[in-house]
């Protein structure tokens, strides 16, 4: 397990973008074994959220984007990449920062996966998201609520979510992968364990996703 930790001299010298880890390889987030950013901030907020600790934005967590870049790719070399994931907070909190780190990430692999609690239909006519839209091969979009959790999709939360390609020739990396139902991958971070993934409702059954 990689833990891409950040040398301190690059927190807070530069107030650029706001990442919390960067893990790999991650099986949980995603078709194959990924790299996984978790960016600081999201004001959407919703009910449960599995990751209240990155509502709040953070300075501490400033990490200078060109340095960032350099550090993820010296640190996957000779790696196999499937793919990377971003999740937060919300990525599009940050939508200028991300639109300078996604070419570094582009140059890794062309299986973006970005999840975001913003509804694609009110996000894809702005200017920003001009910007991103081409390095984006899967959007995951709309916000976490509860009532609508079925247990039964790896990478949708609650059935309003949407599994959106935006990109030719990935549907069916991610459809076979969509049917194996809720993953949950347990890693040590920061002398603890965490659990990475969408998690399971204990008032519900684990069943496997039907994409729509
Ligand atoms: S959009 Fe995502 S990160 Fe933000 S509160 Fe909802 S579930 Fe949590």
């Amino acid at each position: 397990m990689i833990n891409i930790r950040f040398p301190e001299y690059l927190r807070g010298k530069y107030q650029i973008m706001q990442i919390d880890r960067i893990l790999y390889p991650i099986y949980t987030l995603g078709p194959g074994e990924r790299l996984v950013l978790w960016t600081v901030g999201c004001s959407i907020r919703c009910y449960k959220c599995s990751n209240p600790e990155l509502w709040e934005k953070n300075t501490a967590k400033n990490i200078e984007i060109e340095n960032l870049g350099n550090l993820i790719k010296q640190a996957i070399t000779g790696k196999k990449i499937d793919g990377i994931t971003i999740i937060g907070g919300d990525p599009l909190e940050q939508i200028e920062e991300l639109s300078k780190l996604l070419p570094h990430l582009n140059d890794i692999t062309d299986d973006i996966l970005l999840f975001t609690g913003y509804k694609y239909e009110d996000i894809k006519s702005l200017e920003k998201w001009q910007q991103i839209k081409d390095y984006i091969s899967v959007l995951i979009d709309e916000p976490y609520i509860d009532e609508l959790n079925d247990n039964k999709c790896v990478l949708r939360g609650s059935t309003n979510q949407n599994i959106i390609y935006l990109k030719n020739g990935f549907k069916e990396k991610y459809e076979s992968y969509l049917s194996k139902g809720r993953l949950v991958q347990n890693v040590f971070y920061k002398d603890k364990m965490i659990s990475v993934g969408i998690h399971n409702l204990e008032r519900k059954a684990n069943a496997a996703c039907v994409p729509s």
